[in-house]
């Protein structure tokens, strides 16, 4: 019979560490008709910006509008270039024209949607990992919490009512404040 050595170290290790499971709260409305009218306009204002999008080679459109504490609402959408890292997604398009023209002016609500030259966007879209760092950005400037809305050009609509609800464990100036 063999006898196995016991791994001290991994006991210890079974033994400190703690199993930590985290909850990300979020709406979900069937249709953009449930909307309070504020989100739906916000919404129908992404939509329209969509349209306007520099897209001629993902032929996919994304449109973002943002809502100021000062009650603007500035829209963005994506910027494409042949030379593909220099294009914009329509989120940063947003946040930083909002930031340039209105500076300091806290960010209360972005609504993002797209559409396709392809197929029916029927699913709400995302934003990728850069544009939520941004907003996480905009967002710990802030005194109160940004809030998501997630569209496609039909369909279920999904609102976070905070940036860390899609960026957990986000980097913010915090962390270099200690
Ligand atoms: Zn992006």
């Amino acid at each position: 019979m063999k006898r196995k050595a016991i791994n001290f170290e991994r006991l210890s290790d079974l033994l400190y560490m703690k199993n930590v499971s985290l909850n990300i709260n979020y709406q979900e409305f069937d249709n953009e008709q449930e909307l309070a009218e504020e989100d739906r306009i916000l919404l129908s204002m992404a939509r329209a910006a969509a349209g306007n999008a520099y897209a001629p080679y993902s032929r996919f459109w994304v449109g973002a509008a943002v809502r100021l504490a000062n009650e603007v609402v500035v829209t963005g959408n994506n910027q494409e270039n042949a030379a593909y890292p220099s294009g914009m997604c329509a989120e940063r398009v947003a946040l930083y024209a909002a930031s340039a023209r209105y500076p300091g002016i806290p960010v209360l609500t972005i609504a993002i949607t797209a559409k396709s030259a392809s197929f029916k966007v029927d699913y709400p879209i995302p934003p990728c990992g850069a544009c939520r760092q941004v907003m996480a950005e905009y967002e710990t400037s802030g005194p109160g919490s940004t809030r998501v809305i997630l569209s496609g050009e039909k369909g279920k609509v999904l609102i976070f009512n905070e940036i860390s609800s899609l960026l957990p464990f986000m980097f913010s100036k915090k962390e270099m404040n200690h």
